[in-house]
């Protein structure tokens, strides 16, 4: 794992700023800086991981975790559908190297 701090280290760091959402021990929710969508939100865990190819066993609490936010993050937005999306690895479209799921709706 590179020593280098990932931009969603950064902002979770408030050394960049972002728009928060939400943010817990395990997470914090940003708003995409350009979104695809009315509502686009990015899911962060704290842990650096760069892509799923990375998830050790170890990840499976945090990994859950986001799975279980997203409902209720969609509840909160005031979404009744959304879709998620997680890019991995470039040729898979990823750009930021800290594993983040898309919440997208409209
Ligand atoms: P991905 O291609 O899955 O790695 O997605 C990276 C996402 O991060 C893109 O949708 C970008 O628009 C978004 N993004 C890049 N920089 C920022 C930032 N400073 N604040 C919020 N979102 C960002």
């Amino acid at each position: 794992m590179s020593t280098e701090k990932t931009l969603f280290s950064k902002i979770i760091d408030r050394e960049l700023p972002a728009d928060i959402v939400h943010e817990d021990d395990k997470c914090i929710v940003i708003k995409d800086i350009n979104p695809k969508a009315r509502i686009h939100l990015l899911v962060i865990p704290e842990k650096p991981i760069p892509t799923l190819f990375d998830l050790t066993p170890e990840d499976k609490d945090v990994m859950g975790h986001m799975m279980l936010l997203l409902p209720q993050l969609a509840k909160t937005q005031e979404l009744d559908g959304f879709k998620t999306q997680i890019n991995t690895g470039e040729s898979g479209g990823q750009e930021v190297f800290h594993i983040h799921i898309h919440l997208l709706g409209d």
